[in-house]
């Protein structure tokens, strides 16, 4: 199939061209076709990785009425970065339509920005939900032509608690709109939204429902929790040309990791919420250039991330959400490559193992650390490759050749190399001298195999608690009603104190996205919420609370600096 036989127009296929895309995805080659021929709405089940962009965008670009200004396409997606990516598809599939204005709309960045730029005039919005809300209540957007709606990854938008945001937003858009829906996972939660949007979709999906792609190879290593880092270090080191994205579970692990990994000489750098817009996009532009080898993130800020050639992912910590690891690992095997995604887990954890076997439809295999001695000949033999494939420019070294040469008048062939490797090595050596071995054996732990340390004694009581998941499900789906929000999560709760009330938030749901995107928690989390003028106190899941006030101290809404503290209950 090639995109003209999908019923593409001239100008877009001149703007294929240019990209360089030759052939059709999987999922553009269904999905096209049905856009562009049939009037029904769609549900397309498809990983990151696969062209979905595309799969939607350019029928809907090509169903756009360019002359009016009229908004008409409208995206929705869960975060900014895949927002600014998809808007930046879209503008390069649009090229040749002179009159196209596609606009992002995202939190994090100027609200008068992006409200000038609808007002000359967006036919396509590319929004995150919240500030699209926002736009929307303050009369910014308006959204009564819209006649194509794209949800993108909406199992994680409902996985962050965007489902009343989205079904306002859909509230605004006519009637007989167009609904395409795009899914990762095909959990119950979106198969209901499914139902409740759209009228008959069509369905198409690349690969079996909820499994992950093939060309990912999982593993899992079982260390002791204390070991978790050197074992990162064992496995970056075992994988010399890595470039990897390691994804740690909240912001300040990130940060933790990150640091520990420049400190030990990796070309590493972290990416999370904390950091400023500015800050988070150099850090992009460098993993996207490779002149950073390794990136750690969190879930929520490598999610726009576009990068084709992600030899691994390595899961520092399992997300708390279990489905998450399919969005993980889906950032490495793109666009056809092989990629291999690893978990490192403690003891105690390794059941979860189960559960991601049970989502990705696939084995796990458990791995062996490599050994120090394995490390280091792995290290030797990628840079005797090194040396044997570079790139001699012989005039260019020519000149400076006798000057060496005398140098090293002294030292035979065998010398010379041992002297090289041992320059490089060195350090290797150093580190890995008497490495032990830290595959865990549940031997040299206390009696029970529990850790004695507090972080372990704290994941232990949060999985307790994760048994009462399906009444914490029940009352998340009374909030539905948009009134209630006095459930409580498990029926042990921490109350917190935050600065924020109704003088500067919207409503409870407006205060949840917030505490939610900042804190970087799950809105399954939050409980029941007191909002005075000034102030709110929320009720949230104690496992939770340390890092909530924590991640909140510090961060902005509006300008108003954020401040949380943990209430007396
Ligand atoms: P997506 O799943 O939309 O994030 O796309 C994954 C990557 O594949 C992006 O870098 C796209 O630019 C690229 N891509 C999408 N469709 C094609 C195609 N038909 N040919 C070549 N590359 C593509």
């Amino acid at each position: 199939m090639t995109f003209q036989e999908l019923g593409l127009k001239k100008e877009i296929l001149e703007a294929l061209d240019k990209l360089g895309f030759e052939t059709p995805t999987a999922i553009q080659e269904q999905a096209i076709p049905e856009i562009l021929n049939n009037a029904s709405d769609l549900v397309g089940l498809a990983q990151t990785g696969t062209g979905k962009t595309a799969a939607f965008g350019l029928p809907m670009i090509q169903l756009i009425d360019f002359s009016s200004k009229k908004t008409q396409g409208l995206v929705v997606a869960p975060t900014r970065e895949l927002c600014i990516q998809i808007a930046k598809d879209f503008e390069s599939f649009s090229t040749k339509f002179k009159k196209a204005n596609i606009v992002a709309i995202y939190g994090g960045a100027s609200f008068e920005n992006q409200a000038k730029q609808l007002k000359s005039g967006a036919q396509i919005i590319v929004a995150t939900p919240g500030r699209l809300c926002d736009m929307i209540r303050r009369k910014k957007a308006d959204l009564s032509h819209v006649a194509y709606v794209a949800l993108d990854e909406a199992d994680e938008m409902l996985n962050m608690g965007f489902k009343e945001d989205i079904d306002f937003i859909l509230e605004q858009t006519p009637y007989d709109k167009r609904t395409w829906l795009f899914s990762a996972t095909m959990p119950k939660e979106v198969a209901a939204i499914a139902k409740n949007y759209m009228v008959q979709p069509a369905e198409i999906s690349v690969g079996t429902k909820n499994a992950g792609n093939k060309n990912i190879e999982h593993i899992y290593y079982k260390v002791d929790d204390r070991d978790r880092y050197p074992a990162l270090k064992r496995v970056i080191d075992f994988a010399p040309d890595i470039f990897g994205l390691i994804f740690c579970r909240t912001k300040r692990e990130t940060q933790q990791v990150a640091e520990r990994l420049i400190k030990d000489g990796y070309n590493a750098d972290p990416l999370h919420g904390d950091l400023s817009q500015s800050q988070r996009d150099r850090v992009m532009k460098k993993f996207r250039d490779r002149s950073i080898q390794i990136l750690v993130a969190t879930d929520v800020a490598a999610r726009g991330i576009d990068v084709d050639d992600v030899t691994h992912v390595i899961n520092y910590n399992l997300p708390d959400d279990i489905e998450s690891y399919t969005h993980r690992s889906g950032r490495t095997a793109r666009a056809g490559r092989k990629g291999t995604s690893i978990i490192i887990v403690n003891n105690r954890e390794e059941r979860k193992i189960w559960s991601v076997e049970k989502v990705i439809k696939a084995k796990i295999k458990q791995g062996v650390i490599p050994s120090g001695d394995e490390v280091c000949e792995r290290q030797l033999m990628n840079l005797v490759d090194r040396v044997v494939q570079a790139d001699v420019k012989e005039s260019q070294i020519a000149p400076y050749l006798p000057a060496v040469e005398a140098k090293f008048e002294d030292l035979t062939k065998e010398q010379l190399i041992k002297h090289f490797v041992s320059l490089e090595f060195n350090q290797f050596l150093k580190y890995y001298e008497n490495a032990k071995d830290i595959n865990y054996t549940g031997k040299g732990r206390d009696k029970e195999g529990k850790s004695s340390r507090k972080g372990d004694r704290d994941r232990d009581r949060g999985r307790d608690r994760d048994r009462g998941k399906g009444r914490d499900r029940r009352e998340r789906r009374d909030r539905g009603d948009g009134k209630g929000f006095n459930r409580n999560v498990d029926g042990d709760s921490t109350t917190i104190y935050v600065n924020l009330g109704s003088k500067v938030i919207q409503d409870k749901g407006h205060l949840i996205r917030i505490v939610c995107d900042e804190g970087g928690v799950a809105g399954k989390n939050i409980g029941r919420i007191r909002m005075m003028e000034k102030f709110s106190f929320l009720d949230v899941a104690p496992k939770v609370a340390e890092k909530l006030v924590h991640h909140l101290n510090g961060s902005e809404v509006d300008g108003k600096k954020i401040r949380a503290e943990i209430a007396n209950n």
